[in-house]
């Protein structure tokens, strides 16, 4: 059985100049239910056939003006009338005139008097070869279509671009005068307009989900999970199609099209805008997802971020910045800022404030102050957080009064307190909706408002610790060009007493006066050690040499040689033969270096071994000062590197120092970008070594 066609639909032009035969077939044609239109001529025809478009024609061959083999080659080759059949009905059954009409491509060749009954069928075979011809035609163009908007939507991750495209194509297939799209904002669990074409009102107040889930509303019927269009009744002429947007049986929203005439609407079209509806609800879904990660991202890269400022900057001022942008973006919030806590004065006073990108609230300015006497507030400061809402009554009143004056709809409070005492709060304000915050978002908050205040109390205490730091420099330097002055005093009156003394001293009192100057000498040195120290400590290096290390090295040793030789000890420089260049201070690195060869020189016996080496390996200058003295116990080594520190073991009791030579060299070593090491048994001598960092690009030119 074909299938059954709307024949109504379907126009047939006859063409005959006798009017008998042209109602006989009207006739006919009109019972079967199709539209009939007439021409009279060939001529009349062709006009006819530009304002009616029909699906058939029925042409007579011979007829004034233009006989119709004319007029249907005529028809055939414009491009409206190239795929329209043609059936010639005529008279005339010569072999020549058959030859010629297929010739001009017509479809059929009827001969008169017509036969009621093959004519029919003749008639519908057309009619449905050209059904199926344009469903097929049809077909191809929406799947042309479709993949151009699946490439278009492909494309994009945009969500305001994927709607757009969406309300483009449904608009222009339905002839609507308008469409919207409303999407479920799930905090708010309404059905939002959120784009639309056309200035329609629908949708303009929201519609509560659970409305619409329960079949009350007049758009329940798409949220039935069924996925498809729904027509809604508006008047006689006009419907509104609602498009359900449905990813897995994961309803998003709908599109509303508006006043679209029923009669230009078939089940093709109906199924077209279903397929537009699954594709963008697909690709918002896509979009959703794709924002979603790049929100996860940015939460990722900024706890990151805190990770290594926490343990790289202890700065007071970036913790502070860093904890008032960190909630709006760990929470999605839209602004923040930060108030410490005076408790002397019972007031907050604003220390930083951040809003994201492209939002309108208005935080208030840094050094703007609140008096918190007797306010409401401060019974919550307890609490680990504290979200508000603007249009909540239960919300603290300060709370809803920033809400108000500085642009949000809610938000929440972050105190940091410490062993019960408030310093600072953190606000976060939400300007797009009155959010309710989930139990997830509350606990990251809080967890991050534990961060923060570890953060911000580090940097405080390591703050206080610097400035204690400066104070006992300061106090050094002082002291030390206080006593040196002095001891210089001491060691000139001494020498001019000595030379000026008449009488000749007993070996005794030559005893005590070698002792005096013993002791100025040892002063002279402890308070050169220190201020050296506190010289290279306090101040980075400004001046920068290009320093030989091996050269540098080579000097060093060289200039110590003399004290090993007069303690009997074999003393050896075996550096490697590669000169080896540093940015870096010269004056510095010779310091380094003698400290470590003068050591070794010091706590060797007499008759015992110093080796002085280097060699550059792997881009890096590596030295060492061997020594076979007295060695250091194991349970005293772990403090060599610190100020002031010294082993004092049995036999070097006698040996001066400070206990500031070896903090002198790591400092210098590792401010060079490099490290030191040693190893060393007790009775059986040490090794002290280190390395620093080659400049490819130096050469020998300056010191080499
Ligand atoms: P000092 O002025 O006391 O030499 P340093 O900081 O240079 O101060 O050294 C700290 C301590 O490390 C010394 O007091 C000494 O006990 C130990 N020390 C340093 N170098 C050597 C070494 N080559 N052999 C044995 N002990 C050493």
């Amino acid at each position: 059985m074909p299938q059954e066609i709307d024949k109504s639909k379907y126009t047939i032009l006859i063409v005959d100049d006798d009017e008998d035969a042209r109602l006989v077939l009207k006739m006919m044609v009109q019972r079967d239910g199709y539209q009939v239109f007439e021409a009279e001529d060939g001529l009349q025809a062709l006009v006819r056939f530009d304002e009616v478009r029909p699906d058939v024609v029925l042409m007579d061959a011979m007829m004034p003006n233009m006989d119709g083999f004319t007029a249907a080659e005529k028809i055939l080759e414009i491009p409206e009338g190239k795929d329209v059949p043609i059936v010639m009905v005529t008279a005339l059954n010569d072999d020549a005139s058959i030859q010629r009409a297929f010739q001009i491509g017509a479809s059929d060749y009827i001969t008169k008097p017509v036969q009621v009954s093959v004519m029919r069928h003749r008639i519908e075979r057309l009619v449905r070869t050209r059904a199926a011809e344009e469903e097929l035609r049809r077909i191809i163009q929406d799947q042309r279509f479709l993949s151009r908007l699946d490439r278009d939507l492909g494309y994009t991750l945009d969500r305001q671009r994927v709607l757009n495209l969406a309300m483009d194509v449904v608009l222009r297939r339905t002839g609507g005068s308008s469409v919207v799209v409303g999407l479920l904002n799930p905090s708010t669990r309404r059905l939002e307009k959120i784009a639309s074409i056309g200035g329609s009102s629908i949708l303009n107040t929201p519609i509560r989900e659970s409305e619409l889930l329960e079949g009350k509303h007049e758009y329940s019927p798409a949220f039935g999970q069924t996925g498809q269009v729904v027509k809604l009744t508006e008047d006689d002429d006009y419907i509104q199609l609602v498009i359900p947007l449905v990813v897995e049986a994961n309803q998003e929203g709908i599109i509303i099209v508006d006043h679209v005439m029923e009669r230009f609407l078939n089940d093709s079209d109906l199924q077209f805008l279903q397929q537009v509806g699954n594709r963008a609800a697909v690709t918002l879904d896509k979009a959703r997802l794709y924002e979603r990660s790049k929100a996860y991202n940015e939460k990722l890269d900024f706890l990151h971020h805190i990770s290594t400022a926490i343990s790289s900057s202890l700065n007071r001022a970036d913790m502070v910045e860093m904890s008032t942008r960190g909630l709006p973006v760990l929470i999605e919030g839209t602004s923040a800022f930060y108030c410490a806590y005076d408790r002397r004065r019972q007031a907050l006073e604003v220390e930083a404030n951040f809003v994201v990108v492209g939002m309108s609230d208005k935080p208030p300015e840094i050094g703007t102050t609140f008096d918190m006497r007797n306010d409401d507030f401060m019974q919550y400061v307890q609490e680990r957080v504290i979200p508000f809402r603007l249009s909540d009554p239960k919300s603290p009143a300060r709370l809803r009064a920033f809400a108000e004056t500085y642009g949000f709809k809610s938000g929440l409070v972050l105190p940091l307190v410490i062993e019960m005492n408030l310093f600072a709060i953190i606000v976060m304000g939400e300007s797009r909706s009155d959010r309710v915050f989930s139990p997830d978002e509350l606990a990251l908050a809080r967890s991050m408002g534990d961060h923060f205040t570890v953060m911000i109390q580090q940097s405080e205490l390591f703050n206080e610790v610097k400035a204690l730091e400066e104070v006992k420099s300061e106090m050094i330097n002082m002291a030390s060009h206080d006593l040196k002055n002095p001891l210089l005093q001491v060691k000139g009156y001494l020498d001019l007493l000595l030379k000026t003394l008449d009488v000749k001293l007993t070996e005794q009192q030559n005893e005590f006066v070698h002792r005096i100057q013993a002791g100025i000498t040892r002063m002279n040195t402890l308070l050169e050690d220190i201020l050296n120290l506190e010289r290279i400590e306090s101040h980075a290096t400004t001046q920068l040499d290009n320093v030989n290390l091996r050269l540098t090295l080579y000097e060093v040793a060289e200039a110590q040689r003399y004290q090993a030789e007069l303690k009997n000890q074999n003393f050896s420089i075996e550096l490697d033969s590669t000169d080896a260049f540093l940015q870096g201070n010269e004056v510095q690195l010779q310091q380094a270096f003698t400290n470590f060869v003068n050591n070794a020189v010091k706590y060797t016996p007499e008759g015992g071994d110093v080796y002085v080496r280097s060699r550059l390996e792997d881009g890096e200058f590596h030295f060492e000062v061997q020594d076979s003295g007295f060695g250091i116990p194991k349970d005293r080594q772990d403090k060599l590197f610190e100020r002031f520190y010294r082993a004092r073991t049995p036999g070097t009791e006698d040996i001066p120092g400070t206990g500031l030579g070896l903090s002198l060299v790591k400092s210098v070593i590792e401010r060079h970008g490099g490290g030191v090491w040693f190893r060393s048994e007790e009775g059986n001598g040490s090794t002290f070594g280190g390395w620093l960092p080659v400049d490819k690009t130096a050469n020998g030119s300056s010191n080499g």
